[in-house]
This record gives C-alpha cells, sequence and structure tokens, in this order.
C-alpha cells in the first residue's frame, strides 16, 4: 500500500491552495510575508502552481546572520545531540514521503514511480546516514571543526534529494546552512522547512531563500559564508570558482557530466538494455551522471540496437502522476527547446535520429542517435534530456579511447560477463563513478563526484562528510599500529 493514492494530489492541492498568496523565504526557523515573487509551475499541465519570492540580497544577508548566530551553538552540541534532529528530520521526511513525493513530481514532472520509489526513500537514507556520521565524527575525523556557515545552491534535476545531499552531512558536521534551491523546483524545500519547524531544529540552523542565479550569486558571494556547494551547469560553476578565488572560503562543485555507456560483446545484453533505460531514461535523461554515450563492441552492435529500438518502444510517456508512466515532462519549456535544438543540430549534421512520439505539451520522447561520430555535437554537448548516442567500437582500448574523448568524467558504466576485463576497463576510464554491470545506483555511504569539468570534491560517503569539515585530520591510529 506504501505509495500515493489519487487522494494524496489533493493534499497537495490543498497545501499549495493554502499557500496561494506566496511563500516566503525560511530565515531563523519562521516563514517571511512574500515579497516580489515569480510563478512557479506544473510542466506536466502548464499550469501556475505557486507563487515564490524573488531572493534579494537583503534577505541573503538576513539568513546568513541567522546562520552565523545559530552556528556556536549547533557545533557545540555533542555529535549525538546533532544526530538526534537528523533521526527526527529522517522520519519525519518518512512520514511526509507521499506528500513529498506527489510534490515532487507535480513541481519536477518526474514520474512518480520515480520520487516515490528513488527520490524520497535516498533523502530519507541520506538524513539516516548523517545522523550516524554525526555520532562517530569526533572519533572519526579527531580535531576537524565545521567549517561555518554552509552556502548551498543547487539544481531542479532532483529538488529534494540535492537538498539532503547538501544539508545533511553539513549539519552532521555542526555547520548550519543558507539553501538556494532551483527556481524551476523550490517547492519540496519549502516543504522540508515546514518539516524542520516541525522537528523544533534550533532557530537559524537551516535557512532557504529562493529565487534566481541573481540570489544565488549574492549567498556564494556573500562574505558571512564559510563554505560554497554547489551542483549545477559547468558555466555558472566556473562563474562560482572565480567568485570565491582567494576569499578563503572552501569550494565544492558538482557539474555536468558526458557518460559513457560501455557494452562488450559477451555482456547480458538483455540486462545492458535495461541498464540503459535507468541510465538515460530515467528522470527524462536529466541526470548529471546519465549515460548519455553508448559505447558497443562491434560483435554486439547491431543486436544491440535492435534490442535497444524495440526496448524505447514500449516506454510508456505521459501524466508523470500515472503510476505506470516511465517518462515523464521535461522539467521546462526553455529545457525542452533546448533538447530539441541540440538533436536538430544532430540531425542536420547527418546523424539518424531513432524515436517515437510524445504528447503535446513539454515532453520529449526516448531518442536514439545512430551513425554519430565522435566530433558530433551530440556526442560531445551534455544535452541533459532523453537523447542517447550510439557508437561501436573494435578493441577493448579503442572504447576506453572512446570513453575518456570527453571534456567531463563524472561517471561510467561497463558492462561485460568478464569481471577482469570490466575491472580493467574500469580503472582506465576517467570517472568519478565508475558501475559496473550496472547504472545510476546511489548510496550515501559512497563518495560522488567527477573529474575535469565536472568539477571537484566529493559528496556522501567519508570523503563527503570530511568535505563539511575544515581540516579533516586522517583517522586517528591504535596504539598497536604505531610505525
Ligand atoms: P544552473 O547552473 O543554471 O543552475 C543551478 C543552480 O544555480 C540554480 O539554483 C540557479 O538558480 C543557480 N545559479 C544560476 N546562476 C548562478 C550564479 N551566477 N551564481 C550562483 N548560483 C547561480 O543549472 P541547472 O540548469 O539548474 O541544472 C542543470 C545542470 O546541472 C546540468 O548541466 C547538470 O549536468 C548539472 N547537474 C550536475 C549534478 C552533479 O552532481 N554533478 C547534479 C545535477 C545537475
Amino acid at each position: 500500500s506504501y505509495g500515493p493514492a489519487p487522494e494524496d494530489s489533493g493534499v497537495v492541492r490543498d497545501w499549495l491552495k493554502k499557500h496561494e498568496a506566496g511563500f516566503g523565504h525560511f530565515i531563523d526557523g519562521a516563514f517571511t510575508a512574500p515579497g516580489e515573487t515569480f510563478d512557479v509551475m506544473n510542466p506536466a499541465t502548464e499550469e501556475v502552481i505557486a507563487k515564490v519570492s524573488q531572493g534579494t540580497a537583503a534577505d541573503v544577508d538576513a539568513a546568513v546572520k541567522a546562520a552565523r548566530s545559530a552556528q556556536k551553538d549547533w557545533a557545540a552540541l555533542p555529535g549525538h545531540e546533532r544526530a538526534k534532529y537528523l533521526y527526527a528530520l529522517a522520519r519525519h521526511i518518512q512520514q511526509h514521503a507521499r506528500f513529498l513525493a506527489v510534490l515532487e513530481t507535480i513541481d519536477n514532472g518526474k514520474p512518480i514511480r520515480e520520487s516515490r520509489d528513488i527520490d524520497v526513500p535516498l533523502v530519507v537514507r541520506h538524513f539516516y546516514h548523517h545522523a550516524g556520521w554525526a555520532e562517530i565524527l569526533a572519533d572519526e575525523f579527531p580535531g576537524a571543526r565545521a567549517h561555518g556557515v554552509c552556502g548551498q545552491v543547487i539544481p531542479w534535476n532532483f529538488p529534494l534529494l540535492m537538498l539532503a545531499w547538501k544539508v545533511a552531512p553539513a549539519l552532521a558536521a555542526g555547520n548550519t546552512v543558507v539553501l538556494k534551491p532551483a527556481e524551476y523546483t523550490p517547492l519540496t524545500a519549502l516543504a522540508l522547512a515546514e518539516i524542520v519547524r516541525e522537528i523544533g531544529l534550533p532557530k537559524g540552523v537551516f535557512n532557504i531563500v529562493t529565487g534566481d542565479g541573481e540570489t544565488g550569486a549574492a549567498i556564494t558571494g556573500h562574505p558571512g559564508i564559510d563554505k560554497v556547494a554547489f551542483t549545477g551547469s559547468t558555466e555558472v560553476g566556473r562563474l562560482i570558482r572565480r567568485q570565491t578565488a582567494g576569499t578563503g572560503k572552501g569550494l565544492t562543485l558538482e557539474l555536468g557530466g558526458k557518460s559513457p555507456f560501455i557494452v562488450f560483446a559477451d555482456a547480458d545484453l538483455d540486462a545492458a538494455v535495461e541498464g540503459v533505460v535507468d541510465s538515460i531514461w530515467f528522470n527524462q535523461g536529466q541526470v548529471c551522471c546519465a549515460g548519455s554515450r553508448i559505447l558497443v563492441a562491434e560483435a554486439a552492435a547491431k543486436r544491440f540496437e535492435e534490442l535497444l529500438r524495440r526496448r524505447m518502444q514500449t516506454l510508456v510517456i505521459g501524466d508523470p502522476l500515472e503510476k505506470s508512466t516511465d517518462v515523464g515532462a521535461i522539467v521546462h519549456p526553455v529545457q525542452l527547446e533546448r533538447i530539441r535544438s541540440l538533436v536538430e543540430q544532430g540531425r542536420a549534421e547527418g546523424v539518424t535520429i531513432h524515436q517515437g512520439e510524445a504528447p503535446a505539451g513539454c515532453f520529449y520522447p526516448p531518442t536514439l542517435a545512430t551513425e554519430v561520430e565522435p566530433a558530433s555535437i551530440l556526442s560531445s554537448e551534455e544535452i541533459f534530456g532523453p537523447v542517447v548516442t550510439l557508437t561501436s567500437f573494435r578493441t577493448p582500448e579503442d572504447g576506453v579511447a572512446l570513453a575518456n574523448n570527453t571534456r567531463y568524467g563524472l561517471a561510467a558504466s561497463i558492462w561485460s560477463e568478464n569481471i577482469n576485463l570490466a575491472i580493467d576497463v574500469a580503472a582506465k576510464v576517467k570517472a568519478g563513478v565508475v558501475w559496473i554491470n550496472c547504472a545510476n545506483l546511489f548510496d550515501a555511504g559512497a563518495g560522488f563526484g567527477g573529474y575535469r569539468e565536472s568539477g571537484f570534491g566529493r559528496e556522501g560517503g567519508r570523503e563527503g562528510m570530511g568535505a563539511y569539515l575544515a581540516h579533516p585530520a586522517p583517522k586517528a591510529k591504535r596504539p598497536e599500529e604505531k610505525p
């Protein structure tokens, strides 16, 4: 019986109605009165569903001040006390799981099956996991301390999950946060602020300022911010790197990708086809680590393409709230136009495009591009949509060379029944995350992050925890381990 029922969308609609006048920011434990607002829409219906405040420099300043005045006491709590709050957050998110899943789907357009079975459970897991870290932090990172106030700016593709990735380790370490959700999808962050109030988290520890890139820049550039964590486009990542250079602020950047999906001739091809579905048609391909370049061994290329094209035809595209939907709406018409334009540029280059029909509106069909050269725009540009290229290779060395022929280095997926080959190739592919015979699997206990233009720093795992601490010392040696 787990999972949204039709009445859940009624509950979400009632909640949106209650906030019809507009949402304010969440600063110092309370919502501000709405200021100048912008519209937030449901991309599947293109209806305006909420009005959200455009954060000003003064709003950011107030949030940073609140975070600053709360930080000392928050960091002074013993780790197990901070853990109690994180456990409470995890439990309350679980209690509101159905509401949050429906709200996420209405705001972002992703299929309810994904927000219900992937996004929200991973959010919960992230808070539980980092509650555990808060308890053992003093032992695991002796001498380390919190940075202070963290400024966090996140994208729209996994709104609540990206928030969890940023907020859970920050709070576990004793930092306080000022977070800005993406302007397309701010609603689950605001709903989380209500949950934060519900569990009685001390005022000022968690602050949300909504708004666009200007608000984001006011956060990342604020002198009262000690550490910046950003997930989003490589272009904006570059701006933030410049803006924070020489300021002494800590910085982690999670940026774009153009990840290879490598299939060897001895792979279980049916499983690899399902891997493609999970890799590029999950969340409409709006995934930074999406396997957007299939590289398949020549001997299996024809068969693989046939299987893949057959599977593509069975994907259900449409109403994201419908439980049988595989592919939902693209987050915003601007993003839809970007995907269309890139695919048309590929077509003009002579690439063969295979795609079915999509419903009218903000939808784009699963798309396979074949006869595609490594120099094609479709092979090099991050499309951030349900579009995958297919290229064949002769030898494993050629496969690795094609895989590394990118300015990014976020993820890779390798398919082979020969585990020695898979491990050997994994070591040669320049990517922060490599999956073997699977794709797009995430866990709070595993570090995630990239090389090259995919950014730097890790989120999740020990490395991710360390990124929220200033000068983390290496783990203390036990007396018997003395050199
Ligand atoms: P974006 O960079 O335009 O926006 C991301 C966030 O940054 C938004 O909240 C936005 O308001 C804010 N922002 C914009 N300009 C800013 C500025 N000058 N200073 C500070 N903040 C600013 O990206 P997007 O369109 O929201 O997201 C899509 C991109 O994000 C893709 O390129 C994708 O690859 C990347 N992404 C990466 C990861 C990862 O973990 N590596 C995860 C998700 C998305």
